[in-house]
């Protein structure tokens, strides 16, 4: 006799996180590689010598300062353990076995994963042919069972954003009491006027939750920092089943002391912008695919030969990410970052 887990997680998909590999320039977790802002780490040296503290469970400072900023109730807002942490919370206090989840597909790979944790039925609606969300089909998809959809927007991990016309006309279809999650970990880095900000859409729509996160413009993915501004009693759920002390003290000192470096982080998404413009062109004049993209990566569809590229780069030490049979993402590094992973690309024929 062994002991008995749920027979159903042998399907559950794994999670597959970006390669590290010595002496490779890894371009494969959208992280930013200049680090932390600069002003914010003497806050996480600071908060490193307390480590022996259980951290603050409600994350108070971290949450009265995001609701300063975004003019917000501080009831509506919460903290998570990254913005993967709150996808798991959010599916755990909407749905159980009778549910269903909407979500676009590809998209975000921890959707599915923590639906099928929890037991929900999924609804995968493919992407447009320029793959960005169809929000019509979205809609559409929508059956009574449905308590929750996801909207990634910018989409990891094929870019395109939705647009603000596109996006209100799908939320005054979609009925009350289903929530609508918005996705923003990637916000910081639009450049598109037509995106709407998701903070404002949450304070006008009462099904509507945004999600963002410090791992990524910020610089602080390894201290697992995420945030939800949603309807209260939905914060509410959220808090409750959070796993405690899940927020840890040095990423909540770290995203604190982040909030008020807003000219650094500004002027770090104006560049990786504008070396995303600049990779995507040289990348489409050498003949690749390259949907538009409003976030800090590129999206090649390369089908089967998403792997085979992959492997190319990793001969020209560069970890990238590919989604096998499917395409290749590549996170926008610094220049001389983007002028490797570009020579690299130079060497391998896209059209075979
Ligand atoms: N949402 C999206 C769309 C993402 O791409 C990611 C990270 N890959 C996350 C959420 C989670 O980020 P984190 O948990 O680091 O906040």
């Amino acid at each position: 006799m062994t002991v008995r887990i749920r027979a159903d997680l042998d399907q559950l998909p794994a999670y597959v996180a970006g390669r590290t590999v010595a002496g490779s320039l890894k371009l494969a977790s959208n992280e930013v590689s200049a680090g932390p802002l600069p002003s914010v780490t003497e806050a996480i040296a600071r908060a490193a010598g307390e480590v022996h503290r259980y951290p603050d469970m409600g994350a108070t400072r971290l949450t009265d300062a995001l609701a300063t900023r975004l003019d917000v109730d501080p009831a509506r807002i919460a903290v998570g353990c990254g913005s993967v942490g709150l996808c798991e919370q959010l599916v755990q206090i909407t749905c159980t076995t009778e549910d269903s989840v909407v979500y676009p597909w590809r998209s975000f790979e921890a959707y599915p994963i923590m639906s099928h944790i929890v037991g929900a039925t999924q609804i995968q609606v493919p992407l447009t042919a320029e793959h960005a969300l169809d929000l019509d089909a979205m809609a559409a998809a929508i059956t009574p069972d449905t308590r929750l959809v996801f909207v990634c927007s910018p989409n990891n991990p094929t870019g395109p954003a939705v647009r603000r016309a596109e996006l209100e006309r799908f939320l005054d279809s979609v009925r009350s009491d289903v929530l609508v999650v918005l996705d923003e970990a990637y916000r910081e880095f639009v450049t598109d006027p037509d995106v709407p900000d998701g903070v404002e859409l949450a304070a006008r729509y009462d099904n509507v939750l945004v999600l963002r996160t410090f791992s990524k413009a910020y610089g602080l993915a390894g201290l697992r920092i995420g945030y939800a501004i949603g309807p209260a009693h939905v914060a509410e759920a959220l808090r409750k089943v959070c796993v405690p002390f899940s927020v840890n003290a040095v990423g909540q000192a770290a995203a604190l002391a982040s909030l008020d470096a807003q000219d650094e982080l500004r002027a770090r998404c104006a560049a990786i912008a504008s070396e995303r413009v600049r990779v995507r062109d040289e990348l489409l004049a050498l003949g690749f695919e390259v949907p538009e993209t409003q976030a800090n990566f590129v999206w090649l569809p390369l089908g089967d030969r998403a792997a085979e590229f992959s492997e190319h780069c990793l001969t020209e030490r560069v970890v990238v990410r590919a989604f096998a049979g499917s395409g290749v993402r590549i996170t926008i590094g610094d220049t001389g970052e983007n002028d490797t992973l570009l020579a690299a690309a130079k060497t391998f024929h896209p059209a075979g």
